[in-house]
């Protein structure tokens, strides 16, 4: 059952549901860090947004294709079990990996240089950790993009036809550990006290949830500074010169000021995937990036647009040998 988009009912559930999933999220979050159980309750919160955000990919699909199973919906979640939960799964709680790693790194590498400021509302200093950590995200992301020696991990994200909640978690765990570690150091570096990870490991789970999500949401001025389904889809695309956008995980802030934003006003793409070929089974898929047969099928033919490139790097640099050899050859 979908219900009818050209309904008035359906432009304003539209419009309000991304806020009214995040905030119930961030609701959800606050009661959680607020009792003695945190990762517990966080973890109900999460597993029903997930649950919420399934029933309208039900009731009002962004692309009814998407609805469809690809036959990787366990790959998806033991992917998401294994590099978002590995700590909390081992004490058979759940979802969540930079939680539990800030939990225990943070009061040993919590550098006491008192430069964080800690006498601020706890919003404004999450707001602070989360431009801060995002130039991390962004960075990771960006360079996993741009060089195949790490292509070659996060091609598992990207390797999916259909964007829908359950691949939001879909990473291999080398490229989680990556972007972790480059998100989180800066906070640590700065003294950035624990309710500040905890809040933006809430933040990063609900936005990132809502980012895959195969719901027709319109996100408007949200899409200028937070990481939206409409940009995210674009960044998901086959085509290179999508593809290589977008890369904010949480805001996309770097990416308007570094030149990588992308958002033109048409809707955006449904040809997602990547060019080479990634394994089939859960295993086969954490091995094959570790084997340069494996690399070499994720890698698979280079995009057009890098086989152009590089096809007209050539043709200028044979042009140029031949303007030097000519004299050369004349004179002898
Ligand atoms: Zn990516
Ligand atoms: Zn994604």
């Amino acid at each position: 059952m979908t219900f009818q988009n050209s309904s008035r009912l359906y432009a304003a559930v539209s419009s309000l549901l991304w806020p009214a999933i995040f905030c119930a999220g961030l609701t959800g979050s606050y009661f959680a860090f607020q009792s003695n159980m945190h990762l517990l309750w966080f973890n109900v919160t999460y597993f029903s947004i997930v649950a919420i955000i399934a029933l309208f990919e039900r009731l009002m699909p962004y692309e009814e294709t998407w609805l469809e199973s690809d036959g990787e919906t366990f790959n998806n979640i033991a992917h998401t079990l294994l590099s978002k939960g590995g700590v909390q799964i081992a004490a058979a709680i759940g979802t969540s990996f930079p939680m539990a790693v800030a939990t225990v790194a943070q009061p040993l590498l919590s550098h006491k240089a008192n430069i964080w400021p800690e006498q601020w509302p706890m919003a404004l200093q999450v707001v602070l950790g989360l431009v801060i950590a995002e130039f991390g995200l962004y960075l990771a992301h960006r360079l996993a993009h741009e060089y195949l020696s790490l292509w070659r991990f996060h091609a598992l994200h990207h390797s999916v036809e259909r964007l829908w909640v359950i691949n939001t978690g879909r990473f291999h765990i080398i490229d989680s550990l990556f972007k972790i570690a480059l998100g989180q150091i800066p906070l640590y570096l700065l003294g950035a006290p624990l309710p500040v990870f905890l809040w933006i490991g809430a933040v990063t789970a609900f936005i990132g949830l809502l980012t895959h999500c195969n719901i027709d949401v319109r996100t408007g001025p949200l899409d200028w500074f937070l990481s939206t389904p409409r940009l995210h889809r674009w960044h998901h695309s086959k085509l290179l010169a999508e593809g290589n956008t977008n890369y904010g995980e949480n805001l996309v802030i770097w990416d308007q000021i570094l030149g990588t934003y992308y958002n033109p006003p048409r809707p955006s793409s449904t040809d997602i995937g990547i060019t080479g070929k990634v394994a089939d089974s859960f295993l086969a898929q954490l091995v094959q990036p570790f084997s340069k047969k494996g690399a070499k099928q994720i890698i698979g033919k280079k995009p057009k647009e890098v086989r152009d490139k590089e096809e007209l790097a050539a043709a200028k640099a044979a042009s140029r040998r031949k303007q030097t050899e000519e004299p050369i050859r004349k004179s002898g």
